[in-house]
């Protein structure tokens, strides 16, 4: 029997705690891809899962290793990943963090993201990719454009969330849009609907540096919320209000305000989720205007999309680059990269951990 080879992975043991274990490295099954993970990025989730322990009805139980936002090369192929699947050992890629069980009626009308039985990273009770290598099946491994490295490749996560926002809400040419929340979500929602030609984007959000940040990004107004947002929504609209409101702050205030800022006839996109999971509409408004609430839960089939529109340049590579704010080594720097993202929400948009 050969000795089996060993690796790395960061587990979050007790809340808030972080134990470098020594675990062996998966085997490929016929289907799957072994990556060696290079860059992972910190999500909000992870933050939330670090200090929290649970967002809604995921409740972690025991030892877990956190990060979906990766990428990586390939190491080794499944013995069943033939050449028609263009992966190869050497290549660059990201992963898409989650799948579903590819047999009820979701995953078979493709909504997969909505599976029952998803089983994605970070996740309870699944694992994330906080660790040397990681074993994934190869649908979900994507390669790189040769313009873009693993750690551009470890945002694709959060702009596959934008994209899939941006299409839900049809935004198109012309359009006006308003953003409550500059953080990830709402920064990459904003460089997708730039893409997609959305002519007037107001992005609100209370931390001064992320309204900057919104603005070099290319919105094209943007308002302090301490301010009256519905009062100075209404102004830049001519009191029409805006096409799309996308809420992605996940604050029951703005949840709440989004009837007050669309359109007659306009849509609402929840992206973001409120800390309790309620919130008070205001339905004779919403009615009033006939407006339409619409939400998404992650995404679906956007990585190739996504890929597709950095390679082309109709989404910047050094826009999207630069919400990266924080870099943090894997082996040692795992605490403070969660301490940092947890506590200096003014000054972290994206920390990013190098493997
Ligand atoms: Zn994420
Ligand atoms: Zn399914």
């Amino acid at each position: 029997m050969s000795e089996q080879k060993m690796m790395k992975a960061s587990v979050m043991t007790t809340l808030g705690h972080f134990d470098m274990k020594e675990v062996p490295i998966p085997k490929p099954g016929a289907h799957d891809v072994l990556v060696k993970m290079k860059h992972v990025g910190i999500c909000g989730s992870d933050v939330h899962y670090y200090q929290h322990g649970k967002i809604g009805d995921f409740v972690v139980t025991g030892p877990i290793i956190l990060g979906h936002e990766c990428a990586g090369e390939i190491v080794e192929l499944g013995s069943g990943v033939g050449e028609k699947w263009g992966l190869n050992v050497g290549d660059q890629v990201c992963l898409e963090p989650g799948y579903g069980c590819g047999r009820c009626e979701l995953c078979r009308t493709g909504k997969y993201n909505l599976c029952e039985d998803m089983i994605f990273m970070a996740t309870p009770p699944y694992d994330g990719a906080l660790q040397e290598y990681v074993c994934y099946p190869l649908e979900c491994v994507f390669k790189l454009p040769k313009n873009m490295s693993t750690r551009d490749g470890a945002l694709m996560e959060p702009l596959s969330v934008g994209m899939h926002a941006c299409q839900v809400a049809e935004a198109s040419i012309g359009k006006s849009a308003v953003i409550l929340g500059a953080g990830p979500i709402g920064l990459v929602t904003l460089l997708c609907l730039k893409a997609r030609g959305v002519s007037h984007i107001y992005v609100t959000d209370l931390v001064q540096q992320r309204l900057d940040t919104s603005l070099r990004l290319g919105a094209t107004a943007v308002i302090n919320a301490k301010e009256n947002v519905m009062e100075e929504i209404n102004k830049l609209t001519n009191g029409k209000g805006a096409d799309m409101v996308f809420e992605t702050a996940g604050s029951t205030i703005t949840t709440q305000l989004t009837p007050d800022l669309v359109k007659k006839g306009g849509i609402i996109l929840l992206v973001g989720m409120p800390p309790d999971g309620r919130c008070n509409f205001n339905m004779s408004r919403l009615i009033g205007k006939e407006a339409q609430i619409r939400t998404v839960f992650r995404y679906r089939h956007c990585y190739p999309l996504a890929l597709n529109a950095i390679e082309a340049g109709l989404i910047k590579l050094d826009e999207l680059r630069s919400l990266i704010t924080h870099s943090f080594k894997f082996e040692t720097e795992c605490t403070e990269a969660f301490v940092t993202s947890r506590d200096d929400k003014v000054n972290v948009i994206k920390a990013m951990i190098e493997m």
